[in-house]
């Protein structure tokens, strides 16, 4: 997953995200990627449209 610059790690993926593999930290998203499932439940739930999938 590719986090833009203008994420505000607002926490919205990580609310969203049915496997819960998204742990946000101070200035970062840790996502655990073997179990993401690439439903793009988070990208399309991203207010500032800042996550892209690989
Ligand atoms: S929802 Fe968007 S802006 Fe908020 S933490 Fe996730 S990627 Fe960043
Ligand atoms: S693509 Fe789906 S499973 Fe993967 S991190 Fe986003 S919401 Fe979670």
């Amino acid at each position: 997953m590719i986090v833009k610059d203008w994420c505000s790690y607002c926490g919205e993926c990580a609310g969203i995200c049915p496997k819960n593999i998204i742990e946000v930290k101070e200035y970062s998203l840790v996502f655990d990627e073997k179990e993401c499932s690439r439903c793009e439940i988070c990208v399309k739930a991203c207010p500032l449209n800042a996550l892209e999938m690989e």
